[in-house]
């Protein structure tokens, strides 16, 4: 079987287009190359050309910003990033699952719908939910 993992993004090639640099298109090559939210200090070993740390998180922001990327926090406190939509699949919901797995260190996106009631009165204004196991490459 064939996998074209150099097949653009439309979306994300036409919101990029509106000012990329080469730091945007480093941090967001690195971002597509994988279907696991990374994070940051992954991001910044995964990038070759020399960009300081600072300079990537403001692209990672900005990113969160244009709806490109969404921020993940973790039960273990570390910040990841992942990209909202992917090419080769359908798009997520905007609540959805995270999964870590405690055997790869990694967090998947699930496009599980996060379902939740709150009591009159309350606004929710974020959701954050992880779900910690293995994952199916590690269980299988
Ligand atoms: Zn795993
Ligand atoms: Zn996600």
């Amino acid at each position: 079987m064939q996998h074209n993992r150099n097949n653009n993004c439309d979306k994300v090639a036409i919101t990029m287009k509106r000012r990329t640099t080469p730091t945007k298109e480093a941090v967001m090559a690195v971002l597509t190359s994988t279907t696991k939210a990374l994070s940051q200090d992954a991001i910044v070993q995964k990038i070759e050309i020399g960009i300081d740390r600072a300079t990537i998180y403001r692209v990672l922001n900005q990113f969160c910003d244009d709806n490109l990327v969404h921020r993940i926090v973790a039960d273990d406190g570390k910040q990841y990033f992942a990209v909202c939509i992917k090419c080769d699949q359908q798009q997520l919901p905007d609540n959805h699952f995270h999964f870590r797995c405690t055997s790869c260190q990694s967090i998947e996106c699930l496009p599980s719908m996060v379902h939740f009631s709150v009591p009159v009165n309350y606004q929710v204004e974020r959701v954050n939910c992880i779900l910690v196991g293995v994952c199916k490459e590690c269980g299988s």
